[in-house]
């Protein structure tokens, strides 16, 4: 592949394994010749991600739980250190509590809706403010991950729903404010792909199967095929585009019943 982002740096949130959508757009940005710093969350996936980003020599490894702001803090002091400015930045991270995201949303508790909105969807704009002070003459983008369950009742999806909503609307702020600086920010939203957070939601595989049938090519989409439209929104090719949602799903998105 050519090397068109030879010399530019970015900061990939959210890998947890190999299966991670994160880690398919990590591999197609480092592909492209980018140098990466990868977050985890706790000792438990610290392991796990250092000896996967084996496979990407000079990356860096930091911890981050988004909901603790001095961590927030520390990664973007540490890639200044390191790397000293920033092109991309790739937020690929959601949670919400495994009792939540099955039977009916009503029954959505006050602390599972603002834990789900907090990690969802507040933390691109808590990581946004942050990287825009490295991205500063840079022509920086920042790529997200969402789903179609924002906008259309997927079963069991519930609180991450609207958590979904709320981050693509987030995109859209963001993109108004921080365009004047040259900055884009954008969402994929990624078809069904088996992961761990989709582990979460409640008869997942039935979801994947049902999708397949209708989608019009017939099929679920890979981490990798999300990872290349990360690297086509993080680099020069995509320049005019931002504060807009890419679907990533085979399609699935404009079918009717
Ligand atoms: P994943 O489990 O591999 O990744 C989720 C990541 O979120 C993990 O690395 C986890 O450590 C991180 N995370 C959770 N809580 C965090 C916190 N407090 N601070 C920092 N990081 C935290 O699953 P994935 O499916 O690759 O999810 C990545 C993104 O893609 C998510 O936003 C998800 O909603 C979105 N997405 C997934 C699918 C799918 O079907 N898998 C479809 C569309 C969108």
């Amino acid at each position: 592949m050519t090397k068109i982002l030879e010399g530019k740096t970015g900061i990939i949130f959210g890998v947890a394994n190999k299966r991670s959508i994160a880690w398919g757009c990590a591999k197609s940005l480092a592909d492209a010749g980018m140098r990466l710093a990868f977050t985890y969350v706790g000792e438990r996936l610290e392991k796990s991600v250092r000896e996967l980003v084996k496979e990407i020599p000079g990356s860096l490894v930091l911890r981050c739980d988004v909901t603790k702001p001095e961590e927030v803090d520390q990664v973007f002091d540490q890639v200044r250190d390191e790397f000293g400015f920033l092109d991309t930045v790739v937020h690929a991270i959601a949670f919400a509590k495994r009792e939540e995201l099955q039977g009916d949303f009503y029954h959505t508790t006050k602390d599972g809706y603002m834990l789900a909105h907090e990690v969802s969807a507040y933390s691109l704009t808590a990581i946004s403010r942050r990287a825009m002070a490295l991205m500063e003459g840079r022509e920086g983008s920042i790529v997200t991950l969402t789903y179609l369950g924002s906008m259309r009742v997927m079963r069991n999806y519930n609180v991450m729903g609207i958590a979904k909503a709320a981050l693509e609307a987030s995109v859209r702020y963001l993109a108004a404010d921080l365009g004047p600086r040259g900055i884009r920010v954008n969402a994929i939203s990624a078809g069904p792909i088996r992961t761990l957070s989709a582990s979460g939601v409640k008869d997942f595989s039935d979801m994947t199967e049902h999708i397949a049938g209708i989608a019009p090519l017939r099929r679920n989409v890979t981490s990798e095929e999300v990872g290349d439209a990360c690297l086509f929104l993080s680099g020069p090719h995509s320049r005019g585009i931002t504060g807009t949602t890419l679907f990533v799903d085979a399609g699935f998105h404009i079918m009717g019943v």
